[in-house]
Parts: C-alpha cells; structure tokens; sequence
C-alpha cells in the first residue's frame, strides 16, 4: 500500500538525513523504526506526510505520489494518514472530548474546534474510543490536568477518529516511564491491529520494538540497514 522509492532528504542548512531509502510497507503491516539519534527516523516519518519535504524520491500511497500533491490534495491524502506525536500536541484548553473530536477536522485548530459542530456519529465513535482506551471519566477534562499516558491515550483517539489506512507514530512513548511506555504500546498494536491499520512506529527502546510490532526496520546514517520480522534482535543490537 505504500512504496517509498529512494527517499532523499538534505534540511536547508543542516546535514543529508536521508539517503536513499527504499521501503515496502504491506496493507495491516506494524513497522517499528529503530536507529540511533540522528539516524532519520523522524524526518522519514514526517515525509511520508509532507509534515517535511522530502529534496527528491517517490512515496507511492497506493499508488499515488505523495511527493506530487498540490496542497488541496496533500490536505485529503493527510486524511487518510493519520499521526501520534511524542510530545501528544493537545489542544491544552480544549477538552479530552473536544481533543478527540478535533482529528475529524485533519489538524488540530482551538477555534474550530469551539464553533464547529461534530456530527453524532463523530461524537458515538469518540466516546466509544475514550471508553476503549480507559478515558470515559475524563470528556470534560481540560488537556492540561492529564497525566502523560492519559494525554498519549487522548492522541491516540484523535488519530483514530480519523479513520486513517495509515498511521504515522513518532516515538509515543519517550516521554513516559517504563510502565506507562508498555501501556501505550499495547493499546497502540492492539488498536492497529484490530483495525487492520498499517502503521510506523519511531521507537528507541529495541525491546518494546521486538515485543510490540511485527517488523523491525533499521535506520543508520540515513538508509536502513536492517529489515526483518519481529523477534530477531537481542537488546545490544
Ligand atoms: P532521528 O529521529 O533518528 O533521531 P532525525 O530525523 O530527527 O533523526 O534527524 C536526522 C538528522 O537531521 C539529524 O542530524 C538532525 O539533526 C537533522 N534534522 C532533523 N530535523 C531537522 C531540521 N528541522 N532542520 C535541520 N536538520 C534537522
Ligand atoms: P527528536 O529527538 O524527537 O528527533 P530533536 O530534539 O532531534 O527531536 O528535534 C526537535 C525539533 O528540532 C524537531 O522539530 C526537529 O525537526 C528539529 N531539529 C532537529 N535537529 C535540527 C537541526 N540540526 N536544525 C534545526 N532543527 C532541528
């Protein structure tokens, strides 16, 4: 479902972080991305949305290449692709419930998500998400009194009220412990996978990568040096 072709990607004035990545990425696949800082795996997530421009490559999402879109249809591919943030990007004075609501609109805007009216079924879907994640007490709460797993929860709902085919996930746990961290990647792969999303995770810790995804893609320098089911790796590697 979505072909990267030789990937480029060298920032303004700053080094190549991409060079020449090829990737496959099958219909139901759970990618985890390990590498090193500063191997790339952040900017080859925000390419495949265009969050950064990739410098020259193709990225076919069935078949169309995301490099080509104009911006009207960027803004409806971006639709069907959706992303959870390490840093969550929550609307902080909105609420859970109003948080959720505002990944139907494609990007995350406080004023319209105040005037803008949600249809009912928009609204049946968000809570059952919030019940499904654990977060039914909390629709009213205000973003800023959230813990950092129940934010990531928050996220996570957002993105999947999209209804995306593909979801971009970029490190979603490196701002929380241990515990947490497995909570989120167990709700994260069981959501995808219920849903037969395809998903990339950006992931540091190689054993959450190994227990919790079904590929394992290494990133080093800018191209991948490794690409191989699950289960493969010890932690030293
Ligand atoms: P990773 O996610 O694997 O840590 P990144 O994709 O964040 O790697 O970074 C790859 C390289 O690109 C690094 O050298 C980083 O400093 C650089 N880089 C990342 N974002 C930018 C940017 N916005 N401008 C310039 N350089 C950047
Ligand atoms: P992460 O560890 O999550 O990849 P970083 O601390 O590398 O995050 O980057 C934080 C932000 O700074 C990102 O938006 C990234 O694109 C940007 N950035 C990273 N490296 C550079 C750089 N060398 N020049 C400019 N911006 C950068």
């Amino acid at each position: 479902m979505l072909d990267i072709k030789s990937l480029h990607k060298k920032y303004p004035s700053g080094p190549v972080a991409l060079r020449g990545v090829d990737l496959t990425v099958h219909e139901g696949d759970l990618i985890a991305l390990i590498g090193p800082s500063g191997a790339g795996k952040s900017t080859l997530i925000r390419c495949i949305n265009r969050l950064v421009e990739p410098s020259s490559g193709q990225i076919l999402m069935q078949g169309t290449d995301i490099c080509q879109l104009n911006s009207g249809a960027l803004r409806k591919a971006r639709k069907k692709i959706g992303m959870i943030f390490q840093e969550y990007a929550l609307v902080e004075r909105l609420s859970v419930m109003e948080n959720v609501l505002s990944g139907r609109l494609g990007y995350v805007s406080f004023y319209a998500s105040l005037t803008r009216k949600f249809p009912r079924a928009d609204i049946t879907e968000a809570l059952r998400l919030l019940d499904r994640v654990g977060l039914s007490d909390y629709i009213d709460t205000r973003a800023d009194q959230l813990s950092g797993g129940q934010r990531q929860r928050v996220g996570i709902c957002r993105a999947l009220l999209q209804q995306p085919d593909f979801l971009l996930i970029d490190e979603p746990t490196a701002s929380l412990d241990p515990k947490t961290s497995r909570e989120i990647m167990r709700l994260i792969t069981e959501l995808v996978q219920e849903r037969n999303i395809a998903a990339i995770i950006n992931i540091h810790e190689v054993t959450l990568a190994e227990m919790y995804s079904k590929r394992v893609v290494g990133l080093k320098d800018g191209q991948i040096v490794y690409d191989q089911a699950a289960g493969g790796l010890t932690n030293e590697a």
